[in-house]
């Protein structure tokens, strides 16, 4: 069976810091570039910088973020949508932020390791975003898992500029209706839905021809990356609901992936 290259290696994975890094920086300057902060959408996008000062698995994006959280009254006042200021703060933003690098000085680089897609539209942002949100789903403790939702489940309602992920993402958020108390189940989750939406764009893609056809979409972890994931040897065309997951497998597989890898490179550069 043919796999994308980059899920051939595990070890690819680790590359993936450079692109959490410039999901990041893209991320806020996309939301700067699109005016998406307003006073409805300023609440949710304080608890998502929290959320990064505490666990996003670059140091310096961290830093970056924690300085942007304790001067945010200043750079974004809350009357600034009845003052008229919205330009100037967000031209005065953009320029903070350029000066605090989010992310360190050379971030954003301009591309993309290991989310590059084989062409210049496909894949990118969007790759840099899941696995943001999982590595964050992996370092949270039990207490704030429910926090941890909230907060990515606004954010990308809020600042994810493609309106038919947000909406899918949002229904997705929207049917889960008892409080999670574990890390691990708001990480089972999120792996869960992701895999929903790559089950939906499988055939989305196979018929509209969208997507980048050097990484089609799959149920992840495929067998060849976590074989103890599987419980049961099942047709090749099951959808993931009807997997027989071994759940504490894929925890232990999603932090060895997302906590463990992704940082240990990191620490090396
Ligand atoms: P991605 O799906 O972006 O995944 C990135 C990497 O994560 C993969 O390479 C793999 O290593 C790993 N991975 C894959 N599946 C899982 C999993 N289940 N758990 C953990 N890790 C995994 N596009 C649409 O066309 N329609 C939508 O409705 C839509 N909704 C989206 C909602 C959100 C919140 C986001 C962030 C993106 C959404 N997208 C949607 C974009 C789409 O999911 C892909 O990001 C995009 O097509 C690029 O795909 P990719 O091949 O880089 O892999």
């Amino acid at each position: 069976e043919l796999l994308p290259p980059n899920i051939s290696d595990p070890g690819q994975i680790a590359r993936a810091i450079y692109d959490v890094e410039e999901a990041t920086a893209t991320a806020f300057d996309i939301i700067l570039e699109h005016k998406m902060i307003k006073s409805k959408t300023r609440a949710s996008l304080i608890k998502f910088i929290q959320l990064l000062v505490a666990h996003h698995p670059s140091r310096r994006c961290r830093k970056g973020n924690a300085e942007v959280l304790v001067n945010f009254d200043e750079l974004c006042p809350l009357d600034m949508w009845s003052s008229g200021k919205v330009d100037d703060v967000t031209n005065n933003l953009k320029e903070v932020l350029h000066d605090f690098q989010i992310c360190g000085e050379e971030v954003p680089r301009g591309y993309w390791m290991f989310c590059r897609g084989s062409k210049n539209e496909t894949r990118g942002f969007s790759c840099g975003l899941w696995v943001l949100m999982h590595s964050l789903s992996v370092r949270i403790g039990d207490e704030e898992s429910q926090f941890a939702f909230i907060s990515i489940c606004d954010f990308i309602h809020n600042f994810f500029i493609c309106e038919d992920c947000r909406q899918h993402f949002y229904e997705m958020c929207s049917r889960v209706t008892s409080p999670f108390k574990k890390a691990r189940e708001f990480a089972l989750w999120l792996w869960s839905a992701h895999n929903e939406v790559n089950e939906r764009l499988m055939k989305e893609e196979a018929s509209l021809k969208t997507g980048d056809p050097n990484f089609p979409k799959i149920i992840w972890p495929p067998r060849q990356l976590c074989p103890s994931c599987y419980l049961s040897q099942g047709p090749k065309d099951k959808g993931s609901n009807q997997i027989d997951w071994d759940k504490d497998e894929v925890f232990k597989f999603l932090v060895g992936y997302y906590r463990n890898t992704l940082i240990s490179l990191y620490n090396e550069t």
